[in-house]
């Protein structure tokens, strides 16, 4: 007889995790591995950070700096906002989960897209909390259906923008007029991890929103654009009396020094955050039109990533693309009929994943695929 866990974490399964870079390249030994399945950088890190963590290596038996301070003065002149209002995490989910251990009670209730960052389900489960499933319409958060599915045991409302896994953004007059109505007892959690993909007229400028509404939290990493996610560091930006309660939650020493230093150089190196940005909207511009092209179901993007749907039976198509080395994320949800997320790569990524999607479906096969899902 097994023990018994908490009723809440009997009904959780755990995270899919993918089948490793080793066992595919044994398997289906293609040229060369693409990972295009977890949102990574293409472009990797800034090349200032390699001395960075270099000279931390002196020091490695001593526990990091507890308060993150000169990550959060860096921080601090980067975003124009006080330094009391920068958090650290062990990346932003260990942000999501203080935030859940310190404010969800049992029964409490979490508003969120049917179809977002698992995480935010799981941390609000975790604590006994219900999670309050809101269809997404098009991609996107549906910001009115969100405000209605508001009660008397609402704690928090997460709003994944641009989201994961579809890509896109929420109109941002939109946002900052949801964001304005919530009522100051809720937490409104915004996770801009995708934040500096973002074209600037689909930004809100959420900062400033924060300084008004002291129930806004808002939360980015050094995972994606900045290519650290090996070294696990997230932020959140909030107000000091939201932060004061998250602190009592958290691990002493948690967030590792290789990555507290590792994160102020690759601040510094705005150039390079740039240039990604740059690259990425040309090939996420080339990839959708030649998608298009092919008839092929997704939607517009935001970040380094492409939603893909319509694809009706997926196990082939895996197949072929592992085949080509492109290792890509594929879901279950019934109302997309077959859909996969794609982590942007370089161009020669692009033109192999298209070479697999060339001739794959016929003209009536994409117009079924279609009809499928407007049954469904
Ligand atoms: C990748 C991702 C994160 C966080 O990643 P960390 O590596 O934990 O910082 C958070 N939210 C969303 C929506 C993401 O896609």
């Amino acid at each position: 007889m097994s023990i018994k866990p908490k009723k809440q974490i009997e009904q959780l399964k755990p995270y899919p995790i993918g089948m490793t870079l080793e066992d595919i390249q044994s398997k289906y030994q293609p040229k060369k591995l693409r990972k295009m399945s977890d949102n990574e950088n293409v472009y990797g890190f800034s090349s200032k950070v390699t001395e960075a963590l270099r000279s931390s290596l002196h020091s490695l038996s001593l526990y990091p700096d507890a308060t993150t301070e000169r990550l959060c003065e860096q921080l601090s002149y980067q975003h124009k906002v006080p330094k009391n209002y920068f958090l650290i995490g062990n990346g932003s989910e260990e942000l999501i989960r203080l935030l859940t251990r310190a404010f969800i009670s049992d029964g409490d209730e979490a508003i969120m897209a049917d179809i977002t960052f698992p995480i935010y389900k799981s941390n609000v489960m975790i604590e006994g909390g219900l999670p309050v499933f809101v269809p997404i319409v098009e991609g996107t958060h549906d910001l009115q259906a969100m405000y209605e599915a508001i009660s008397d045991r609402t704690k928090m409302i997460f709003i994944c923008n641009p989201n994961n896994p579809t890509g896109t953004c929420v109109d941002p007059s939109e946002l900052k007029k949801f964001i304005q109505k919530i009522p100051a007892h809720i937490l409104v959690v915004l996770d801009e991890a995708y934040d500096e993909y973002m074209e600037q007229h689909q930004k809100i400028d959420s900062i400033t929103l924060l300084m008004e509404h002291p129930n806004l939290v808002l939360l980015r990493t050094f995972s994606k654009i900045y290519g650290l996610a090996a070294l696990r560091v997230g932020y959140g930006i909030m107000h000091p009396t939201v932060m004061e309660q998250l602190i009592k939650v958290k691990e002493v020493f948690n967030v590792n020094k290789l990555g507290q230093n590792a994160a102020i150089v690759a601040l510094k190196d705005q150039p390079f955050v740039k240039d990604c940005a740059e690259k990425n909207l040309i090939e996420r511009n080339y990839l959708s039109r030649r998608l298009s092209e092919q008839n092929l179901s997704f939607f517009p993007s935001q970040t380094n990533f492409l939603f893909i749907y319509n694809l009706g039976e997926i196990e082939s198509l895996n197949e072929r693309l592992l085949q080509q080395g492109i290792v890509s994320r594929f879901f279950p949800f019934p109302q997309f009929n077959g859909s996969m997320r794609l982590t942007l790569g370089t161009r020669e990524d692009h033109e192999t994943l298209l070479d697999v999607f060339d001739g794959l479906y016929t003209k009536e096969e994409v117009a079924n695929n279609g009809s499928q899902s407007s049954l469904t």
